[in-house]
């Protein structure tokens, strides 16, 4: 199936193509350079974050974070059970297990009361628990103010899994400032996308030294190769910075076309009975990566899957949303908290297309589309 309008393509140009072409007219291919300087620099500062490190994906991010704070065989690591699959397969990588939690029904973010229970639990069993991974779903922040007082409680640290929340704001402090490191990624669905690429963003000068070294073999600094510890090869390359110091430029005019999309299905949507935007109740701050729509067949008289249908015979693309990690074939034997949100939201959600570089006539295709089914 090719479809005529996709849920969220690279949105690049001009600024993007000048970006990567001085790059390599500079020389500077392979492996760093000044663009993965600067572009490290540009985002540290964006995010609010004292060390950036730019590596070759969000997944990457997630697996060193995790090694360079020693997590391993024995440990528990709590996580978002309404997730992509990354985030845990970053835990797995290093030998831990996951713990699914829930999410609340009304954002699809993880409960912080049921992390709480599961923290207590896990602790009063005598587990090690060495940190959370909360996840920003679609560009909606966690509720760190509860998250924070939870595992601060605990004595619990925090990666916060930010790769779908760049440029997104909780109690006015951006998406990825959260936690004691944070994950970006820059995947070519994502907000802004460098093609495949990802960075680690922290306050922790240790930490952001040992990711970069980690993700370059682990070389010690001497003349010869020489290694202490198992290295990676993971680092950001300067010509695909160069294309993510544009797409930076571009940033906010791209949140702003994401916003407008919201806004119009939010018009649409309004007032239809077993209809409603996920996370739309409180997202003024949230950056509109992918706007969901959550259906109750028994109200609405329609499912997810039947609007699905009458999308893609119309060359539309749209998804539900992840399928939780708690159902995964390889995942569904590890433990869980759960209140049956995720199953439901899984059950019932359909992700519309909202990319930045979609035209006004593929969106009026889109609400076309959408305004008929839910006559
Ligand atoms: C995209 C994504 C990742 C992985 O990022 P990559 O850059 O594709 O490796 C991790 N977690 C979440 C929640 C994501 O959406």
């Amino acid at each position: 199936m090719t479809f005529r309008v996709l849920l969220s393509p690279p949105d690049t140009g001009e600024l993007e193509r000048d970006f990567v072409m001085r790059a390599m007219e500079s020389g500077w291919i392979a492996p760093a350079g000044p663009d993965l300087d600067e572009f490290e620099a540009e985002i540290a500062d964006r995010v609010g974050r004292r060390y950036a490190v730019g590596l070759s994906s969000g997944t990457a991010a997630l697996h060193l974070a995790l090694v360079a704070w020693g997590v391993g065989p024995g440990d528990v690591v709590p996580v978002s059970s309404l997730t992509f699959a990354a985030t845990v397969n970053a835990i797995r990588y290093v030998g831990a297990e996951p713990h699914f939690i829930d999410s609340e029904l009304e954002s699809g973010n993880l409960s912080h009361t049921l992390l709480d229970e599961a923290l207590t639990d896990l602790i009063a069993a005598g587990r090690s628990v060495p940190c959370v991974i909360p996840v920003d779903l679609l560009g909606k922040c966690v509720d760190y103010t509860a998250v924070t007082e939870v595992t601060t409680r605990h004595g619990v640290r925090v990666l916060a899994d930010a790769a779908e929340a760049m440029g997104a704001t909780h109690a006015g402090m951006p998406g990825a400032s959260f936690g004691q490191a944070a994950v970006l990624s820059f995947n070519g669905n994502k907000i802004m996308t460098t093609s495949g690429g990802g960075m680690l963003v922290t306050d922790d000068e240790e930490v952001a030294r040992h990711v970069r070294k980690l993700s370059t073999q682990a070389r010690e600094p001497v003349t010869h190769y020489e290694h202490t510890e198992v290295g990676y090869n993971y680092r950001l390359s300067n010509i695909l910075a160069a294309l993510g110091r544009a797409q930076l430029i571009r940033l906010d005019d791209m949140l702003k076309r994401r916003r407008a999309w919201r806004e119009s299905y939010r018009e649409l949507l309004d007032n239809k009975p077993g209809m409603r935007l996920l996370g739309a109740a409180s997202d003024a701050n949230d950056n509109c990566w992918l706007t969901a729509l959550v259906v109750d067949p028994e109200i609405a008289g329609v499912t997810a899957g039947e609007l699905h249908e009458r999308f893609t015979a119309s060359g539309i693309e749209t998804r539900p949303l992840w399928k939780p990690m708690h159902l995964q074939p390889v995942y569904r034997m590890f433990p869980a908290t759960l209140d049956g949100s995720s199953d439901r939201l899984f059950r019932q959600s359909l992700t519309l297309p909202s990319g930045s570089g979609m035209s006004d006539a593929e969106f009026s295709l889109v609400i076309d589309v959408l305004a008929e089914a839910v006559r």
